[in-house]
């Protein structure tokens, strides 16, 4: 296994960022009109489930992706509320080679495609390639990817919310010292909820709706 910090080399290891690398520094401390150029909070999103529809055997090309459509307008109102994107998702149908490498960047070019007609922007997208017997770092529950993204743009974790449809997103959500948001859209259903060992501190049915308490959470009750 690679060294997850490795991780910026395109094909060395299972990350690969990519997108907008100027993403602004803003937060709590740019609202109250202080200048902390270090400081980012920022929004995470699982990607199937959540921005697109999930399916059993891998979303694996462009013509099994069905963005779901509130979702380039949830994203453009995070944005607005000065909350940067990232896409945080497992991808082991490349290491099972199911899913071909310019397929999964190709996915990655629609979506943000989609999500920019709309006015909104994604900062950047991170996968896991690995399968999940490799026992890599970055494969959600675990939060390589989390803190990666994190180290890259200087986002404060504990200020940040990661949102996901199934328990390792919520799993690496909190082993990162994110809000979490459980999702019903995708593999979670609501009769899940009571059994999930590691509980989200809110779900939602879709992006939308958790866009909403996401927005109001950081519009009206700054944690610190
Ligand atoms: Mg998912
Ligand atoms: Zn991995």
């Amino acid at each position: 296994m690679l060294p997850i910090y490795s991780a910026v080399q395109p094909g060395v290891s299972g990350f690969e960022r990519s997108g907008n690398p100027e993403t602004p520094a803003l937060g709590r401390g740019s609202r109250r009109g202080i200048q902390r150029a270090d400081y980012m909070r920022a929004v995470f999103l699982d990607r199937d489930g959540v921005i697109n529809e999930d399916r059993d055997d891998y979303v694996k090309n462009l013509g099994d992706l069905k963005v779901y459509p509130f979702v380039p307008e949830s994203i453009r109102r995070l944005n607005n509320a000065h909350l940067p994107v990232f896409v945080i998702s497992n991808q082991q149908g490349v290491a099972k080679g199911l899913i071909a490498e310019e397929d999964l960047l190709a996915i990655q070019r629609q979506i943000t495609q989609r999500v920019e007609a709309a006015g909104g922007h994604i900062s950047a997208f991170y996968y896991c390639r690995h399968l999940a017997s490799d026992d890599c770092p970055c494969r959600k529950p675990r939060p390589g990817m989390l803190l990666e993204a994190a180290k890259e743009h200087g986002i404060d974790l504990a200020d940040s919310v990661m949102v996901g449809d199934s328990e390792c997103d919520v799993l690496a959500g909190k082993a990162a010292g994110c809000r979490t948001v459980l999702l019903l859209s995708g593999h979670a259903a609501a009769q899940d909820l009571d059994n999930l060992a590691s509980k989200p501190d809110h779900v939602a049915s879709n992006l939308s709706e958790a866009t909403e308490y996401i927005v109001s959470l950081y519009g009206k009750a700054p944690k610190r």
